[in-house]
C-alpha cells in the first residue's frame, strides 16, 4: 500500500514553493498526497518563523498534528521550514511527538527520511507539484537575502542571497507554461538584487528579457514581487516598460517614509529617493499599480514620524497597501532598541493608515466603473465567478466579481459596473 502523506504549508509564497518541490519529490517516489491530516501516515508541517503571529500559527498547527499522533490517527510528524530552521532544539524539547525536524531546503533529506529513497531537485525527470490553481505559479528566482534590514530575521533563517541561474529559471518557467500556467509570479526575498551574487553577474532585467524571449504566448502575465526600492535601477524599470507581458504592477515594499526610521531600519535609502524611484516608475509605466507594505510602531516612531508616513501614503496614493505592526525579532539589530511604542498605539496607527488607504482605494476603484479590463478567472461559480486584473496579485490584492459565462484559468474582458474599496463587479464580454 502506498504511503499516505498530508502537507500543511504555512507562511509566504517562498515557503509554498519549498512545499511544492517536496511534494514533487514525494510523488515521484510513489507517496500518495492526501487532502486532510486525518488518516495520513505522515504529516509534514512547513512552518513560518517570521513575526510572532506566524510563529504562533505554526506552533498551533504542529500541536494539532501532535494530538493526531497521540491518538493514533497519524504515525509520523515531520516539521520543516523557517521556524524549525531557527528553533530546532526548542521545538524538539517542547513537542516530543515530532519525529524529525528539517530546515527549509532539506528536500533531499526529507524525501529520504520518509521514503528511504534518493531524490535530487536537479533530476530532469523531477518536477514540483503545484499547490496553486494550475493557471498561476510562483517562480522563485533566488533564496536568502544580503540586506540585513534591522527588523528582519529572514537572513538569519534563510541565509545570504543565492540566485538561481537564468537557464535554470527559464527551464522551470517553460515547464510551468507547458503545464498550463498563464501567470508567473516572480518572487525572492529581494527580486531587484537578483543575480548580483552569481559568478557572472546578471540583473533582473536580463532575466525578464530571457523569460520573455523563451516563453510561449500562453503565459500572458509575469508579475514581480518584493522589489526593494533601493535596488530598483533604471534598467529594471525600462525592462518592465518594454516587456508587454510583465504586468503593469509592482510590489515595492517601502516599510516607512521617515528618514530617521528608514536609517534605523537600514533600508539603504531615504524618503526622497523612494519618491524619485516611484516617479521614474510611473513616468516609464503610465498607470502602473503599486503595492507596498509598511511597518508602524518601529522603535522610536514618534507622532511626528508616524504623521510623516501618513502624509507620504496620502501623497503617493499606492494602489494596494498592507501594514504590519512592529514585532521584535530575536537576534536582529532592532531588538537591541527599546520597543517603546505601546501595542495599542501600534494597532491604532495601523488602523489610521488602513482607513486612509480605504478612501484612496475607493476613489481609484470608482474611477474604473465603465471601463473594460482584462481579467484572469480564478474561480467559476454558478452565478458569479471571481477573477483578477493585471493590477492584482492572488491572495493579497483585490478581486473582480464577474457575471456571465467564463472559464477558470482563462482570460476574459470584463466591463466594470460597480466598485467598493476592495472589490470590483462587472459583466463578462467574453
Ligand atoms: S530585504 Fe530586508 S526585509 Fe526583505 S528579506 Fe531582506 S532583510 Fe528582510
Amino acid at each position: 500500500m502506498k504511503h499516505k502523506l498530508n502537507m500543511i504549508s504555512l507562511g509566504c509564497a517562498k515557503a509554498l514553493v519549498d512545499s511544492e518541490i517536496l511534494l514533487g519529490g514525494l510523488k515521484q517516489n510513489q507517496v500518495e498526497i492526501t487532502d486532510t491530516p486525518e488518516g495520513a501516515d505522515t504529516v509534514v508541517v512547513n512552518t513560518c518563523g517570521f513575526l510572532d503571529l506566524a510563529r504562533e500559527e505554526s506552533i498551533e498547527t504542529i500541536l494539532q498534528a501532535a494530538e493526531l499522533k497521540k491518538s493514533g490517527n497519524i504515525k509520523q510528524l515531520v516539521v520543516m521550514g523557517c521556524l524549525s530552521e531557527r528553533y530546532p532544539d526548542e521545538l524538539a524539547k517542547e513537542i516530543p511527538e515530532i519525529d524529525r525536524i528539517f530546515g527549509s531546503n532539506n528536500h533531499r533529506e526529507i524525501v529520504q527520511f520518509i521514503t528511504g529513497k534518493e531524490f535530487s531537485k536537479d533530476d530532469p525527470l523531477f518536477f514540483r507539484s503545484l499547490m496553486t490553481p494550475r493557471h498561476y505559479a510562483y517562480l522563485k528566482i533566488a533564496e536568502g537575502c544580503d540586506n540585513g534590514c534591522s527588523f528582519c530575521s529572514i537572513p538569519l533563517m534563510r541565509g545570504l542571497q543565492k540566485s538561481r541561474s537564468i537557464p535554470a529559471i527559464v527551464d522551470e518557467a517553460q515547464r510551468l507554461a507547458a503545464q498550463g500556467v498563464r501567470e508567473l509570479l516572480i518572487i525572492a526575498q529581494d527580486t531587484t538584487s537578483y543575480g548580483w551574487d552569481l559568478d557572472k553577474k546578471v540583473y533582473l532585467n536580463d532575466l525578464i528579457t530571457a523569460l520573455d524571449k523563451s516563453l510561449p504566448d500562453s503565459v500572458k502575465w509575469m508579475r514581480i514581487h518584493y522589489a526593494h526600492p533601493a535596488h530598483l535601477s533604471q534598467r529594471i524599470i525600462d525592462a518592465i516598460a518594454a516587456t508587454d507581458r510583465v504586468c503593469n504592477y509592482l510590489d515595492i515594499p517601502i516599510q516607512h517614509a521617515s528618514d530617521k526610521i528608514l536609517t534605523s531600519m537600514r533600508r539603504g535609502l531615504g524618503k526622497e529617493m523612494i519618491r524619485e524611484r516611484i516617479q521614474r516608475l510611473r513616468d516609464a509605466n503610465p498607470g502602473i499599480a503599486l503595492r507596498t507594505t509598511l511597518i508602524v510602531g518601529y522603535p522610536g516612531e514618534s507622532e511626528d514620524e508616524f504623521n510623516e508616513l501618513v502624509d507620504f501614503v496620502n501623497e503617493i496614493r499606492f494602489d494596494r497597501l498592507g501594514v504590519f505592526t512592529y514585532s521584535e525579532e530575536e537576534d536582529t539589530l532592532a531588538a537591541k532598541l527599546n520597543d517603546d511604542v505601546p501595542a495599542e498605539v501600534k494597532d491604532e496607527r495601523k488602523a489610521i493608515i488602513l482607513d486612509f488607504q480605504a478612501e484612496i482605494s475607493m476613489e481609484k476603484n470608482q474611477a474604473l466603473i465603465g471601463q473594460t479590463l482584462d481579467v484572469l478567472v480564478d474561480e467559476v461559480g454558478e452565478t458569479v465567478s471571481v477573477g483578477r486584473t493585471e493590477f492584482d496579485s492572488p491572495e493579497v490584492d483585490q478581486i473582480v466579481h464577474i457575471k456571465g459565462a467564463v472559464k477558470k484559468g482563462e482570460f476574459c474582458r470584463v466591463k466594470i459596473e460597480s466598485a467598493n474599496e476592495f472589490e470590483l463587479k462587472g459583466i463578462s464580454l467574453g
